[in-house]
């Protein structure tokens, strides 16, 4: 440890002097009250650090102590149904939000220091045990907690307990080559910044499943994969953001409120502790872990807020869960870097954002991804990323979105025009778009059908044309159109209302999976093809725009899931219908 003197503070970046071996990035602690800092700047003697609290009474003059270690995180049981700061302080939600701060410098323990757990071996005394490997477990509520080995010890346990126990007591000693012995508790630490390691990265191959159908079917997402979403006032973000914590097939949820007003995250953390895991009827905060950062607090603390959940859910993934990170807002987290980057008069980029914006951006994401972890039993484990951008005045063309833009693979455009339309999910099906679904190819023809890529294929071509279409129409009127031209329209209103549109309030609707989607899809489609060739067949289009079955299609997405043999009916129904009309063109009168 080594003790400086502050010399200048600038709002949140505090320059101090006399810390000749301080590192980048590693903790110190600033003035009396022991403020935690992060070393973002090393010129010469004069080393700049980001407080992650208040500065107001801190001057030159003060001292400042290095911690010789970067700002870490505290892993172990009782993550889930948290709700942490950005340094990882469990917040007592509405007082934290609502005003009354925690007293600066505060340090409380991240996990509850008493509260025991039953902790089960699962490796015995003799037994060697490396990196990743899991010596025993917990539970978290339903959730099995796995205590593994860091990943910078290897050894034999000469010892291992089993009962009741609390996080910090030590429940197994293990003996390292050296002839070290470490004493091994529940929990342990993990710098935020440094990706956790793993054994391999996976191919993205398996969809995210969320049962929303623009998700799934035309925009989908992987396990491990990354995607973003602007979120317009009004446009639905928060019932998108809570239908993809609800029914997305990730076991694990990470959720990071970066930088949002008090009122507005206060609401969101209310909302969510109401909602129930519809799989399992608990409450969904159970599996969630929630990082709650305010405007109210210092700016600095959302750099740390991204980078402490980061950590947390590769922790998850580490035990073989499917984590999801739903980040909201990372534009707020980019406005941090912008003024901490102004502070220390760096040259400026692009909109006043500091030139390195991109790498940050793509460092974060770049810790998505499906691994095969560390551990002599490796299992698989997924974290996927969803941030939320709030470009000012909804400007894409910023360098927030273009930059986000550059890395995830998915964009799903929610809108506001369509939200005032009640076309919900808001999400734009002409601008949104997955670069996964080439990846998906094969999980689709293995799991849904052979045919169901081609039918998502062409349904997306029909809703394209309808575009221009529908252009055509606004000049020269429907008079315009052909035949074939009117199906088209039909064919992607039906998408557009029997489809698409999807109630997150309906207990039926809120939820399709991907078999479900498949077969609402194949009835569409079979529906535009029997028109297509009634029409070659000089049927009038008033006709088969008529057929009584058509009518019928605006109620499947009500089928329940356990009853989908009611497609196969429909289609019957369906195909008889144009039949008849068929016959009867044949043999008029
Ligand atoms: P935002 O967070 O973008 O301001 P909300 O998510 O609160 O907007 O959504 C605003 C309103 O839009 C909701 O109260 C709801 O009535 C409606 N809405 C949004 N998404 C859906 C959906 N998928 N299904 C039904 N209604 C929706």
């Amino acid at each position: 440890m080594e003790q400086g003197t502050v010399v200048k503070v600038a709002g949140p970046l505090v320059v101090a002097e006399g810390l000749p071996n301080a590192k980048m990035f590693d903790l110190v602690r600033v003035g009396p009250d022991k403020l935690p800092g992060e070393i973002i700047e090393i010129k010469g003697k004069e080393i700049s650090m980001q407080v992650y609290e208040e500065t107001t009474g801190l001057g030159p003059g003060d001292i400042a102590v290095t911690t010789e270690e970067p700002l870490s995180v505290e892993l172990g049981p009782g993550l889930l149904g948290s709700i942490f700061d950005g340094t990882q302080r469990p917040l007592d939600v509405i007082k934290e939000i609502s005003g009354a701060y925690i007293k600066r410098g505060t340090d409380v323990e991240t996990l509850d220091r008493e509260k025991k757990w039953k902790f089960k071996a699962v490796v015995k005394k003799g037994e060697k045990v490396g990196p990743g490997d899991i010596i025993g477990e917990v539970f978290e509520e339903k959730i099995k907690h796995s205590i593994m080995v860091p990943p910078d010890l290897s050894g034999q346990i000469v010892n291992i307990e089993q009962g009741d126990f609390r996080v910090a007591d030590t429940i197994a000693v293990l003996e390292t080559e050296d002839g070290r012995k470490v004493d091994i508790s529940m929990i342990s630490r993990w710098p935020t910044r440094k990706p956790r390691p793993f054994k391999s990265k996976l191919r993205p191959s398996e969809p995210l499943i969320t049962g929303q159908r623009v998700i799934d079917t035309f925009f989908p997402l992987t396990k491990g994969g990354t995607a973003t979403v602007p979120g317009p006032f009004g446009s639905g973000k928060t019932v998108i953001q809570h239908q993809l914590a609800k029914w997305a097939d990730a076991q694990i949820i990470v959720f990071i409120g970066v930088g949002e007003r008090g009122n507005e995250m206060t609401d969101a953390l209310l909302e969510f502790e109401k909602l129930t895991d519809p799989r399992t009827g608990e409450k969904l905060i159970n599996r969630t872990v929630f990082i709650a950062n305010t405007s109210n607090m210092p700016v600095a603390a959302r750099e740390a807020s991204i980078y402490t959940g980061m950590a947390i859910a590769e922790y998850y993934r580490d035990m073989g869960y499917n984590v999801s990170v739903q980040a909201d807002s990372t534009s707020r987290w980019a406005e941090a870097l912008r003024e901490i980057s102004g502070r220390l008069e760096e040259m400026p980029g692009e909109e006043g954002y500091p030139a390195y914006l991109a790498s940050r951006l793509a460092q974060f994401y770049e810790r998505a991804g499906k691994v095969t972890t560390l551990g002599t039993k490796p299992r698989e484990g997924s974290v996927s990323v969803i941030g939320s951008v709030s470009p000012p005045g909804g400007d894409l063309s910023e360098p927030v979105v273009q930059n986000t833009l550059r890395v995830v693979k998915v964009f799903w455009s929610l809108e506001d025009t369509l939200a005032f339309k009640r076309h919900f999910p808001a999400i734009n099906w002409l601008s949104s778009y997955s670069l996964y679904v080439g990846a998906l190819e094969e999980f689709w023809d293995k799991e849904v059908a052979a045919d169901f890529k081609e039918l998502r294929n062409s349904a997306l071509l029909i809703l394209q044309k309808e575009a221009d279409l529908l252009e055509i129409v606004r000049l020269v009127g429907m008079e315009a159109l052909s035949v074939e031209e009117r199906i088209t329209l039909e064919t992607a209103r039906l998408l557009r209302e029997d489809f698409l549109q999807q109630n997150a309030f309906d207990e039926i609707d809120s939820f399709s999976s991907l078999i479900k989607q498949y077969k609402m899809l194949k009835l569409i489609m079979i529906y535009d093809r029997e028109a297509r060739h009634l029409a070659d067949e000089g049927v009038s289009l008033e006709s088969f725009l008529a057929v009584p079955s058509k009518k019928k299609l605006a109620d499947i997405k009500h089928i329940d899931e356990k009853d989908l043999s009611k497609f196969d009916e429909l289609e019957k129904e369906l195909l008889n219908d144009f039949e008849k009309l068929l016959v009867k063109q044949a043999s008029p009168g």
